[in-house]
């Protein structure tokens, strides 16, 4: 993406990760051929020559004047999860791009999390001498309550490792904040309840001197899901998350608001439109149109 102003507020995407991906891994019930019927309006953005989705894995920085902030800390380096391709072990050079960028990360203010899955709190924490520590030493970092609540609750071993070693550290160094899902930063800086993929998810909006702006999270994986009711296998509650993207959809479908998807593939920014009444094939009834 390239960086974005927002009145006063100007937001850059870090992308830690950015490729095709399997369709069968996103949308296990989604065939290519249902796919296809996008093609004129998803490519080349979000849907290759090849007929392979196109996503991100992605941070966004958003500088307010006063306060600079970071949404969702993707995947991070060195983390075991289990041997379990794709997020194992990863090593990217994302601090370095995010230093490079301008943001080092003792500078960062706040670190928001819009969910606690593995791909959203990652570089919440470096490994350092063996241990795990805080990646972002000054920042408060948010956590939705019901969010935290529930995942810290949760008891197989991918969630509890990704707890130990992504949110624990941050709540042990005293950085952590739990906070209600429509907590106010700033006048300009609040988070929108959007729960379905996960409890406690939230969205980030952000406004500034008649500009509008909002990160979804990953209340959408694509933007695919405008105009189609695909759930992903990693939804919480499937019919919870498909009635939240439908009203987000509703809410800002043809208005002034820039939407930045958090696993939207450059150009990342756009508008959703209304598409006409849907059908039986396509019931949803939006687009997704980029930013020139
Ligand atoms: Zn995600």
């Amino acid at each position: 993406m390239h960086p974005l102003s927002v009145g006063r507020i100007r937001v850059s995407a870090i992308v830690e990760r950015a490729g095709p991906t399997p369709l069968a891994w996103l949308f296990p019930s989604v065939t290519p051929e249902m796919l296809e019927r996008h093609r004129d309006w998803l490519a080349p953005h979000f849907l290759d020559a090849k007929g392979r989705l196109l996503q991100s894995i992605q941070a966004f920085v958003i500088e307010t004047p006063g306060l600079r902030a970071i949404v969702d800390t993707c995947v991070g380096n060195d983390k075991d999860r289990g041997g379990r391709a794709p997020f194992h072990m990863m090593r990217t050079s994302f601090l370095e791009d995010l230093t490079a960028a301008g943001y080092p990360p003792e500078s960062i203010d706040v670190v928001i999390c819009t969910h606690l899955h593995v791909d959203h709190v990652g570089w919440n924490t470096r490994l350092d001498n063996g241990k795990w520590v805080p990646t972002f030493p000054r920042a408060r970092h948010l956590f939705a309550r019901r969010e935290w609540e529930h995942w810290s609750s949760e008891n197989d071993d991918d969630t509890k490792r990704i707890m130990a070693d992504s949110a624990q550290p941050v709540l042990d160094a005293g950085l952590a904040q739990l906070v209600e899902m429509d907590h106010r930063i700033s006048s300009e800086l609040w988070l929108e309840p959007t729960p379905g993929h996960t409890p406690g998810h939230v969205s980030v909006r952000l406004a500034s001197e008649g500009a509008d702006a909002v990160i979804t999270g990953d209340l959408m994986h694509h933007p695919v899901q405008m105009a189609e009711p695909w759930v992903t296998p990693f939804d919480s509650d499937v019919d919870h998350a498909h009635k939240t993207r439908r009203e987000f959809c509703e809410r800002y479908a043809d208005g002034p608001v820039t939407v930045l998807g958090t696993h939207f593939h450059h150009p990342t920014a756009g508008r959703i439109v209304r598409h006409g009444k849907g059908n039986a094939d396509v019931p949803a009834a939006w687009r997704f149109r980029v930013d020139a």
